[in-house]
């Protein structure tokens, strides 16, 4: 399985999974549906599945042109988004299985950004489908959820694997790495990153897939537990230190 990342509107990605052998095509979040098309286009591809993280336009807005161009498509996302994505057929729930293109991906319940925010995690390839919950240095803001949700929600994708792919939708990793600079101006691996990041931004180049070792090294939403964060925002309960970090990094 191959995925392809297509930059759209200001700051999105939208990902397009692909078997060649099959000649199959997957995508998560679709916010348009040209660039897609046109992608399956030159793979002369068949778009069978296409997974939705959450009902947020920028994530659902190509669907309903795939699906005239692609009518068998099946459209997923999570139970409590009935209503909300448009042509959604299979509704979600946390620890569900399904296969994507013959590939295992398992359903994970992560709300926070939005009530009924689900990830998709490939464990055989390790890769995760974060929607807007988990970004490069940084996290959604919290539109429909509780700091404590998030937290768990950021908990459970942080345990994966250290080498797991983190696709997320969004291109904010500059941003996100200038704020965590302000909380942990010592940490030296936060440096260095804000200096790749800094020479490939500048450059065009995506930041994304991050991994889950890299975001426990240098982003703030995951390290709680780190005296440094403590410090900065004067508190010692994980959700009271997440809680203030997400006000702050609202305010930045
Ligand atoms: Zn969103």
């Amino acid at each position: 399985m191959e995925v392809c990342r297509l930059p759209v509107r200001r700051d999105n990605y939208i990902f397009v999974l692909y078997d060649a052998c099959l000649g199959q095509a997957a995508v998560v979040d679709p916010a348009d549906a040209p660039p897609v098309r046109a992608q399956l286009s030159q793979w002369q591809a068949e778009l069978t599945d296409i997974l939705i993280t959450h009902h947020h336009g920028d994530h659902v807005g190509g669907i309903d042109e795939l699906k005239q161009a692609f009518p068998r498509a099946r459209v997923y996302g999570g139970a409590g988004d009935r209503g909300r994505i448009p042509h959604q057929e299979v509704f979600l729930e946390d620890g569900d299985r399904l296969t994507v293109l013959g590939e295992a991906a398992e359903v994970l319940f992560v709300p926070g950004h939005t009530a009924a925010h689900v990830a998709y995690w490939f464990a055989h390839t390790h890769d995760l489908f974060c929607g807007d919950t988990l970004f490069a240095g940084g996290c959604g803001r919290l539109f429909e959820g509780t700091p404590a949700q998030m937290l768990h929600s950021l908990g459970r994708l942080r345990a994966l694997p250290p080498d797991t792919r983190v696709w997320c939708a969004h291109e904010y990793t500059l941003s996100n790495l200038t704020f965590a600079l302000t909380v942990e101006p010592e940490n030296e691996r936060l440096r260095e990153r804000y200096a790749q990041v800094q020479e490939y931004r500048a450059q065009g180049i995506p930041t994304i897939p991050t991994t889950i070792a890299e975001e426990r090294a240098t982003n703030p939403f995951c390290r709680w537990e780190q005296p440094s964060l403590r410090e900065a925002t004067g508190y010692q309960e994980p959700v009271e230190v997440f809680a203030k970090l997400r006000g702050m990094k609202d305010l930045f």
